[in-house]
């Protein structure tokens, strides 16, 4: 047999997949992967439906079917006030994730640093390391997660290419603040340094915040890439459609490895989007949709033993046990999987050095009767 030259060795099967085989077999709750487990409109799926009956189920153009992009463009102006040329400046992708892989593709070179911030979502160091570039990783400490500017200034240098932000932030549910943006303009510019803005839970924002995308900022967007993803928009995280929205100089180098990583993404379902998307209170209605659950499961989660961390956005929602026991969070959310029958995602896993702050993340995208059950699980939890 021949042998194989791992490209990264240190990474195995990623803890979403690993919580959610688990909560299966076991019969938990699984509020560990952030996925709703309710359905997304049948209007869309009718129109989807439609599409395919309408014969859209050849190749879509490479930069995704033009409607489309023309309504990210409407919703972006309407949205952010910035304008995106659905020609040259819009790409639809096979999910956020493929997005934020190309991207980092389209700009880091070896020996090229990238600053992420950490917890992060575990799939951008993997992309940097397969470019061959080095990840510059600072920690955010609980219980605001709050960014230390001078301490990034301090980690800029001379081969600093690419900084990742991700606001609403999973997994800690916290967002972007002015000053944070202020501080951000303040240490790019005059600087070659490109952002990668993962904004996937943009319209999941709570109690009336400003979410501080980069297309509202001219001198940050011309230098960078917003990623978005319609399976948080629609609840339809399967379907795996995405975009990212890019200056034309960058999208036209996005695009050149976007074509080769997956050409162009499922028409049928690009179609029966873009005429669901002509209805804008499809992503007007998300934030209070949202907001209802976070609130319902919040009320419920106070009956348990557990301390809250402020959720301001995503579909996350933050717990801490540190004093209830001293488990490792890997640990007590297996145990709480078996014991309990409630599956949660430890936050160690997004930081590099595993820094476990006792911790853990659940989803709440999901029906009112599952949040319930899984809290009266919770009560009866022997911590
Ligand atoms: N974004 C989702 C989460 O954080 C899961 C994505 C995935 O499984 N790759 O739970």
């Amino acid at each position: 047999m021949t042998t194989i030259t791992s490209k990264l060795p240190s990474v195995g099967t990623t803890i979403f997949t690993t919580m959610s085989a688990l909560a299966t077999e076991l019969g938990a709750i699984n509020l560990s992967q952030g996925f709703p487990d309710y359905e997304c409109s049948p209007e869309l799926i009718e129109l989807v439906n439609q599409a395919m009956k309408d014969g859209h189920n050849q190749y879509a153009p490479m930069g995704g079917v033009m409607k489309l992009r023309e309504q990210i463009a409407r919703k972006t102006e309407r949205l952010y006030g910035a304008k995106y040329d659905p020609v040259s400046e819009i790409t639809v992708t096979a999910g956020g994730t493929q997005a934020i892989f190309t991207a980092i593709c389209t700009v880091v070179n070896p020996n090229d640093e990238v600053i992420i911030f950490e917890p992060a979502f575990d799939c951008y160091a993997p992309a940097i390391k397969l470019m061959g570039g080095v990840v510059k990783s600072m920690e955010l400490r609980p219980p605001d997660y709050r960014i230390d500017w001078g301490m990034v200034k301090k980690l800029v240098s001379n081969r600093t290419k690419l900084i990742i932000i991700n606001s609403p932030h999973n997994p800690t549910a916290t967002i972007l603040h002015q000053e944070d943006i202020d501080q951000l303009t303040a240490l790019v510019r005059g600087r070659d340094i490109y952002i990668l803005s993962d904004e996937v839970y943009e319209h999941l924002i709570y109690d009336g915040a400003t979410h501080h995308s980069m297309a509202r900022y001219p001198e940050l967007a011309q230098r960078s890439f917003v990623v978005a993803s319609f399976g948080k928009l629609f609840h339809a995280t399967g379907w795996k459609v995405g975009y990212c929205l890019a200056p034309a100089y960058l999208t036209a180098e996005f695009r050149k490895i976007h074509q080769y990583i997956v050409f162009s993404v499922n028409s049928a379902v690009q179609t029966g989007m873009a005429n669901y998307l002509e209805d804008e209170n499809v992503y007007l209605s998300l934030p209070s949709f949202f907001q209802q659950k976070r609130d319902h499961f919040v009320k419920g989660l106070s009956q348990t033993k557990f301390e809250l961390l402020p959720s301001y956005g995503s579909y996350f929602q933050l717990a801490k046990y540190g004093h209830l026991s001293n488990e490792s969070d890997v640990d007590f959310s297996l145990r709480m999987t078996r014991e309990a029958g409630v599956a949660c995602i430890p936050t160690s896993v997004f930081y590099t050095q595993g820094t476990d702050h006792r911790i853990i993340r659940f989803c709440f995208a999901k029906k009112q009767e599952t949040l319930d059950n899984a809290v009266n699980r919770l009560i009866d939890f022997k911590l």
